[in-house]
């Protein structure tokens, strides 16, 4: 795991000075993260790098996972798609079953860490402990929340205005709410396996042993499967262009433990990815992060045509290896490409279509895009960013209504 000094040489000398600087009143204070998987998915990307690195500045960083049984991610799954506007209709047995899930954990959870720090919905209401508590609590949603379900957002709403404060990835995303709400982008660890340099060896290696053919340029989305993440579009986009190029199309994904559909939309694409020789699907365990780092860099052309994105981690994984990405203009995408100068936005199949068929036939202006985004990444998404952030928050929450802090 990368020391916190191995990040000097990316982001320079200040930037771990500051981090320091921050840390040191903080030192000593215990945080707890709480979140729904330990694998599988972007916010468990980040909080295996995260919590190491908040322990290296000298905080007692900690994190948990809430427990449930197969209904309760049925209903979080539920929470989840309606929260990205889907008309999921959800029952009364539904926030019982949340509700009673969540009741479960609080007997196993002593939640008394000086920063409670709960990401996303499905462990949102555990909150209600915290009249009996003293200590401070951040709700961390990484959601797109710019269009949620009422139904589902005025259920989970008086539990969100019980926090100190919340943080969202994106300005879309703010909500009428009682308490502070922070903007805070997540972030990629350029050291982890999933992002640290490869030699092309290795990676050729690591195609090999994949079974990906390297005969022809790869166009790829790395992702969950997830309506949400659009498999069944980016297979049209590539249908519709393939008379015009030469490409390989690979979908990549696995599932998450907090996701009970991934099966089911892996039998649609499958299905679907029968129509052309040339589209290959590709289900890898959750921990193949060096293996997802090899087929990003070994790719022309990175896609990631989300309909809904609190972030998208996948976006600036493959920025950052100075790849030309085509996404979907949703959520937190915009924060990380700007059309034409790092990236090319989507609105549509056709959009998507045009500009894989752009980028293949221009690889210098693909190059650019690519050069221009890594530059962007460096600059806004890696984890030091993220991490002096968090900290600022701490200071935030520990101060409140206070003008100015003083380090
Ligand atoms: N990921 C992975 N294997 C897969 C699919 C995705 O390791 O088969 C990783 C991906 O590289 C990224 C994270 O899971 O780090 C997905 O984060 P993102 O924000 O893109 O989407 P989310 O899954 O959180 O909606």
């Amino acid at each position: 795991m990368a020391r916190l000094e191995e990040y000097r040489s990316i982001v320079g000398s200040d930037t771990l000075e500051e981090l320091a600087l921050l840390a040191r009143p903080l030192a000593g204070k215990s945080v707890l993260n709480v979140n729904s998987t330990a694998v599988g998915g972007g916010v468990a990307e980040i909080l295996s790098r995260m919590v190491p690195l908040l322990q290296e500045l000298g905080l007692d960083a900690r994190w948990e996972v809430v427990k449930g049984g197969e209904d309760f991610y049925a209903v979080t799954k539920k929470f989840h798609n309606a929260l990205h506007g889907d008309p999921t209709t959800v029952t009364p047995k539904d926030f019982q079953v949340y509700e009673d899930t969540l009741d479960e954990n609080l007997t196993r959870l002593p939640l008394e860490e000086d920063f409670i720090f709960i990401h996303d919905p499905q462990p949102a209401a555990l909150v209600k402990k915290r009249r009996a508590l003293k200590n401070r609590w951040m709700w961390r949603c990484h959601i797109d929340l710019s269009r949620p379900s009422p139904a589902v957002w005025e259920f989970l709403k008086p539990y969100i205005e019980q926090y100190d404060a919340c943080v969202f990835s994106a300005p879309s995303f703010a909500q009428s709410l009682r308490v502070p709400q922070m903007l805070i982008a997540p972030s990629i660890d350029p050291l982890s396996d999933k992002n640290r340099e490869l030699p092309t060896t290795e990676v050729r290696d690591i195609l090999e042993r994949l079974g990906i053919p390297n005969d022809k340029p790869l166009v790829t989305q790395v992702s969950r499967f997830d309506r949400l993440k659009d498999p069944l579009g980016v297979i049209e986009a590539f249908l519709k262009v393939k008379p015009y190029i030469n490409a390989r199309l690979l979908l990549v994904g696995g599932t998450a433990d907090d996701d009970p559909e991934g099966a089911q939309v892996l039998a649609e694409v499958r299905e679907r990815a029968k129509a052309d020789p040339d589209i290959l699907v590709l289900s890898l365990p959750p921990t193949s992060h060096v293996e997802i780092n090899a087929i990003q860099r070994a790719s022309a052309v990175i896609i990631q045509k989300s309909l809904r994105e609190g972030f998208g981690l996948t976006v600036s994984e493959a920025l950052w290896k100075g790849k030309p990405v085509i996404a979907g203009a949703v959520g937190g995408i915009p924060l990380q490409i700007t059309h034409k100068h790092s990236g090319a936005l989507v609105h549509t199949t056709d959009g998507a279509a045009y500009w894989l068929k752009v980028l293949l036939n221009d690889p210098a202006f693909a190059q650019r895009l690519g050069e221009s985004g890594r530059e962007h990444v460096k600059q806004n998404f890696l984890l030091t960013r993220h991490l002096r952030e968090y900290l600022m928050l701490f200071h935030a929450v520990l101060n409140p209504g206070t003008d100015m802090i003083r380090l």
